[in-house]
């Protein structure tokens, strides 16, 4: 090969500057307690079941609605909005990368905590956007009164996640409300994907602002991440340059079974509120009992806990884990890498948890 090419003399310099991808792992082992993507642990509320089956006897052989329409209604119901302020797309990762493309792109900065999802900064890469990440305090909390000064200077836009990944630490409304003044003629966009799990949703401040989009995801307290449907709030403007950009890739609507899914899940209030309760008791069981076990769990709001054990490397604790079939999510990344990330299991599975830990701690 052509040494003066560090990577396929076809790629061009963009993809070339993409890091290669390292999934959450989805293998293939017996009694896994999986514990490292923050997927629900239950399956999806049975009145799911029943619509996508419904769909699937009757018109799968006509296409889908393109605009989605009696999902958006619904959603918008929910949130007490219109459906011209709502935007649909498959798993808020689609949502958001659309939302990049829309507003970001303008020659100035982006800005998002250094400590966050990992994937703002894959798409400020992907579609050749300007990137500051703002660092976080030493506790890992977004900053806000810094984000919003160096907001105030000039940039692209803004971008959080609330509650923040992978810390699960969630934000006040004053703090999001003190980011939109900040940068009045420029986009805030607020990644809610753990928002249910105690924290407040921005929806309420959408009629208010026109600068504010906020983007939620079925995947987590929907119990939906195999169905992949996200969604977008905000004004008409802003959802009208989501729909232009994926109409301009040609994607695809939702299909029929996500849309009749995802529609029954949004109406399933019984079912939601239960579950979510029960993920929040589970978490606040298990952070103590990390605690008594030694490790600093930070406060979370999120469907997972981020903790580190004062006296034992993360990476090597995660691996002897692993060992045990039970799998947690670790970091290789400057600041949080003596850090876990543990999704919140039943509790039978973070039993399971807490006695590997126990075993390994011991051992
Ligand atoms: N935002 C954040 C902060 C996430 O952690 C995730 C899930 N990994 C997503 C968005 C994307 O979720 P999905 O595409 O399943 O909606």
């Amino acid at each position: 090969s052509d040494m003066s090419h560090p990577y396929p003399a076809f790629w061009s310099p963009r993809v070339a500057g993409l890091e290669p991808y390292v999934p959450g792992e989805q293998p293939r082992i017996a009694n896994l307690v999986k514990l490292n993507t923050n997927e629900h642990p239950s399956p999806p509320s049975p009145r799911v079941i029943a619509a996508i089956a419904e769909a699937a006897r009757d018109g799968l052989q006509r296409y889908p609605d393109p605009e989605s329409t009696s999902l958006r209604e619904a959603i918008a119901r929910r949130h007490g909005l219109q459906p011209a302020q709502v935007f649909v797309g498959n798993g808020s990762d689609e949502v958001l990368s659309h939302a990049f493309l829309a507003f970001f792109q303008r020659g100035e900065p982006l800005l998002f905590p250094d400590v966050t999802y990992s994937f703002y900064r894959v798409w400020t890469q992907l579609h050749g956007i300007e990137a500051e990440a703002v660092p976080v305090d030493e506790a890992l909390r977004i900053e806000i009164d810094a984000l919003a000064r160096r907001a105030e200077r000039g940039c692209a836009g803004v971008v959080i996640a609330n509650p923040n990944a992978p810390t699960g630490q969630g934000l006040p409304l004053d703090a999001i409300e003190q980011l939109l003044r900040a940068c009045p003629m420029r986009v805030v966009l607020v990644d809610e994907a753990y928002v249910d799990f105690g924290a407040s949703s921005a929806a309420a401040l959408v009629e208010a602002h026109p600068n504010l989009l906020v983007v939620q995801t079925l995947s987590k307290s929907r119990a939906l991440a195999g169905l992949r449907v996200g969604f977008a709030l905000g004004q008409p403007p802003l959802i009208e340059a989501l729909a232009r950009i994926k109409n301009s890739f040609n994607s695809y609507p939702l299909d029929r079974l996500a849309q009749a899914g995802a529609q029954a899940a949004i109406e399933d209030d019984e079912w939601f509120s239960a579950q979510c309760r029960a993920v929040i008791d589970t978490r606040e069981g298990l952070a103590l009992q990390l605690e008594d076990l030694g490790f600093e769990v930070l406060p979370s709001q999120a469907n997972f806990v981020f903790a580190r054990h004062p006296q034992r490397d993360a990476a090597t604790l995660a691996a002897a884990l692993r060992e045990r079939a039970v799998l947690v999510r670790h970091f290789r990344q400057p600041r949080i890498d003596q850090w876990l990330r543990i999704s919140i299991g039943t509790r039978a599975q973070c039993g399971v948890l807490v006695e590997a830990l126990q075993a390994i701690l011991e051992g």
